[in-house]
């Protein structure tokens, strides 16, 4: 009886949902996000390389980041985004919601056959093959051997990523991060 009225309803609870939708991606319409990044992925992990090839795909014509995690943080994305001729912007985030921290933006909608634009974290990595959120968060950081021969074993491909600690490291107190031994 009531189909014209239910479908009107439909339609605004649609346009209510998309406008909130914005505030949590930085302003922009979700189906336009190629892909996303959470704020703690951004401060507290290494570059995500996938950025950059998002930026390579030619549908990304921009770089959206809320301004409120630091520009040090942030800087490899601008270079990335300037070394491609990807226009950026900062975001000011009174108005925004939620966790994210940096999408790549395309002009039109783009073809998501995924729920989440959300990359997924560095740590389920390490998670997934039994180590722990502390082996992820010390890449870039000198290790000791046991640690070191801990992620050569299971995690091969990320072990450039960190050194053994040496012989000088030890006479000043350096101890490993990872397991805390000194
Ligand atoms: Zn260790």
């Amino acid at each position: 009886m009531n189909m014209e009225n239910d479908k009107v309803e439909k339609t605004k609870i649609d346009f209510i949902k998309r406008q909130v939708e914005k505030n949590y991606y930085l302003g922009e319409y979700k189906e336009r996000v190629l892909v996303a990044l959470n704020k703690s992925q951004i401060i507290e992990d290494g570059v995500y390389r996938e950025i950059e090839d998002s930026l390579k795909d030619k549908r990304a014509y921009l770089l959206k980041m809320s301004r409120d995690i630091g520009i040090t943080a942030l800087k490899p994305y601008i270079k990335m985004a300037e070394d491609l001729n990807i226009r950026y912007e900062l975001i000011d985030s009174i108005s925004l919601q939620g966790d994210i921290g940096l999408v790549v933006v395309s002009k039109e909608a783009v073809e998501i056959n995924k729920d989440n634009v959300v990359l997924r974290d560095i740590d389920q990595d390490f998670l997934d093959v039994g180590l722990s959120e502390a082996h992820s968060k010390n890449r870039g950081k000198a290790i000791c051997k046991k640690c070191y021969s801990d992620i050569e074993k299971v995690l091969p491909k990320y072990k450039e990523e960190y050194r053994v600690i040496n012989f000088l490291d030890k006479l000043v107190g350096c101890s490993c991060p990872i397991c805390l031994k000194k």
